[in-house]
């Protein structure tokens, strides 16, 4: 087996926690495999670095193509920018994709559930455009790019066309940002209606598509949105299949690929042992496939739907007392049965 070499940033808070706990995972599964570590938030500023997002953390993706990530901490109202939005916007990482689906043994008050969420990934209002016009008054520029737009409409439908999946539906809120919103929209239709007749398309605005996402998930496969959109619903979603211990995701652009949990630092359970390892490991599975060692992802997807089936070993988000590493240690059992 061709040895892979994958970028590993543990982030902070859980995210060495939980990044050291998929390493585990992924070895015991018998990836050859060679780890670049590098830092990436606070830990860069503590071990020297002048940015949260050191160039040697940059420029070992740019090289190797493929990084796991854990949660970054990002200073609220003041600091750095925050490390996710100048990953994504230095590399391009254009596309988050975000698989939501209910699982076996977790229950919630859904089944059912198995959706995509689509989000563009570098502009909208995380451009970081902000200007106070005079003291007491600023403003925060929402971008929108034809080409941007027209991008991620593309990387959907392709998507959806690739999986199977019937149908993609954009979340908007163009009758009030007529020309921003207006352009996403217009955008993905084209694309719709020039190049994917094949899947079936609905547009349908923000709000009233909170109500429905709650209302009967089921009913939703791909949904297609912008950058905060795709942030807000992305955790709306979680919480529908049993939180964020459980939504995996990936960053995708055309020259490397990030993948990381929905999740962030969660700075309230750092240092615990108490986080769950899953959404990690999940989005490591999708990083397995992306390399084209499915029959690794295959076995530790199985590996996961059966521990969670059993309902034994499982972390405190989900109703068990399992730390961290004991949830690793189960997942690995199974993997060597
Ligand atoms: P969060 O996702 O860190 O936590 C929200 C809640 O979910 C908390 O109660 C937390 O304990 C729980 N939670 C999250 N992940 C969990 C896991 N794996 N296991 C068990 N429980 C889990 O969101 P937040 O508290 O709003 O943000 C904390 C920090 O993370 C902020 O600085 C934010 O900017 C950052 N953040 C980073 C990323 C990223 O690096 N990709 C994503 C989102 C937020």
């Amino acid at each position: 087996m061709a040895k892979h070499t994958i970028v590993l940033i543990p982030g902070d808070g859980i995210g060495p926690e939980v990044t050291s706990a998929a390493k585990r995972v992924i070895e015991a599964a018998g990836l050859s495999v060679e780890w670049i570590e590098v830092p990436a938030g606070a830990v860069a500023i503590e071990q020297g670095f002048d940015n949260v997002l050191p160039d040697q953390t940059l420029n070992a993706i740019k090289t190797h193509k493929i990084a796991l990530k854990g949660p970054v901490t990002t200073p609220v109202g003041k600091g750095f920018k925050s490390v996710n939005v100048q990953l994504r916007q230095k590399l391009n990482l254009y596309a988050a994709v975000r698989p939501v689906r209910s699982l076996a043994g977790i229950k919630t008050p859904y089944s059912n559930v198995d959706m995509i969420i689509v989000r563009e990934n570098t502009e909208g209002l995380y451009s970081g455009i902000e200007n106070e016009i005079v003291p007491g008054v600023v403003t925060s520029l929402k971008v929108a790019s034809e080409l941007a737009c027209t991008r991620i409409a593309r990387y959907a439908f392709r998507y959806a066309t690739r999986r199977n999946r019937k149908k993609i539906t954009v979340f908007h809120k163009a009758n009030i940002m007529k020309l921003s919103d207006g352009l996403f929209l217009k955008c993905a239709r084209r694309i719709y209606e020039e190049e994917y007749p094949n899947i079936l398309y609905d547009e349908v605005i923000i709000d009233a598509g909170c109500m429905k996402l709650v209302q009967d998930p089921a009913k939703m496969d791909v949904l297609l949105m912008e950058n905060l959109y795709g942030d807000l619903v992305s955790d709306l979603c979680a919480g529908l299949v049993g939180g964020l211990g459980v939504v995996p995701g990936s960053n995708i652009g055309d020259d490397a690929a990030v993948f990381e949990a929905v999740h962030g630092s969660a700075p309230d359970i750092a240092g615990k042992g108490i986080a769950n390892p899953l959404a990690v490991i999940m989005s490591a599975v999708m990083m397995l496939n992306h390399i084209h060692e499915e029959t690794i992802a295959t076995k530790i997807r199985t590996a996961y739907d059966n521990v969670l089936a059993e309902g034994k070993v499982l972390t405190r988000d989900l109703g068990g007392s399992a730390g961290t590493n004991e949830f690793a240690d189960a997942l690995i059992a199974k993997l060597q049965k």
